[in-house]
């Protein structure tokens, strides 16, 4: 992706020399696990990483031990670079609908971190918070993506952040806030319409795709980048590599063939209305 020396985000919140460096171990994995099911109850999102805890990624090293400096340098500016786009991208769509597009903060941290939805454990992944707005970031989950998900390169976090961004559009659209109604209302369809909102943030992740490739952003073997990072988290992928056997009732971000198709369409269309998998 082509992302160096390129405009930067402004609304980036950098608590990473204030963080502990070192993540709690089994501890970490124990309250990772309780905010991870307050999170799907609130729709807080943990990026499909419902299994990596378990999986035995809850910490046992430091985070900043997981990247070199150049490693944390270039992510940092990435980052900063991607959330820019979808600044861009979604000011565009809203004020094609005469609606202002209010961005989120993008917050880094290391290791936890307080947030409005509790406390952010980067065991968790990266998540949003709808109740401060603002998208958690602990970079060394890229090196988790590179080597416990097998997803490496740029663009499939950029992917990432555009799928966290995702949720804040869902949001600010009343979506979110709707369906996490519904699902205070039917606990038996918790699980299938938090599936719904993540996909429906892969699609929006797949819409910030298509600007970049309008951009001319993209280089190549860039989607296909994302698209295993797409795979990578699916449900089905995540409970067979840490359990060894899928149940599909418990899933709560779809299946690696659900995430890349909205994905996919996303990127095709470029089209937000295309993007209703309700
Ligand atoms: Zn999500």
């Amino acid at each position: 992706m082509r992302w160096q020396g390129r405009e930067q985000s402004s609304n980036v919140e950098d608590r990473r020399a204030s963080g502990s460096r070192i993540s709690g171990g089994k501890k970490t994995g124990v309250l990772g696990f309780i905010i991870l099911l307050v999170g799907a109850y609130y729709g807080i999102d943990l990026s499909g990483l419902v299994g990596m805890d378990t999986a035995g990624l809850g910490g046992t090293t430091s985070s900043s031990a997981k990247l070199s400096a150049q490693e944390e340098q270039s992510l940092n500016e990435l980052s900063r670079v991607v959330l820019r786009d979808t600044e861009k991208t979604w000011q565009h769509y809203f004020s094609k609908n005469g609606q202002k597009y209010v961005a989120p903060t993008m917050v880094l941290y290391y290791g936890a971190t307080a947030t409005a939805c509790g406390t952010g454990q980067s065991a968790m992944g990266p998540f949003y918070c709808p109740n401060d707005q603002k998208v958690y970031l602990d970079l060394s989950f890229y090196a988790d993506m590179k080597n416990q998900l097998g997803a490496a390169g740029d663009t499939a976090f950029a992917y990432v952040i555009a799928h966290e961004v995702g949720h804040h559009v869902q949001n600010v659209l009343g979506i979110l806030p709707k369906i996490n109604r519904v699902q205070q209302q039917n606990p038996s369809q918790a699980n299938a319409l938090s599936v719904k909102l993540e996909l429906q943030a892969d699609c929006f992740a797949g819409v910030w795709g298509y600007q970049a490739a309008q951009n001319n952003l993209l280089e190549t073997g860039d989607l296909e980048e994302a698209f295993a990072a797409a795979e990578a988290v699916g449900d089905d992928r995540l409970q067979k590599r840490s359990q060894g056997y899928v149940v599909p009732d418990s899933f709560t971000h779809g299946t690696s063939a659900q995430r890349l198709q909205w994905f996919q369409r996303g990127l095709k269309t470029g089209d937000p209305s295309q993007c209703n998998t309700f």
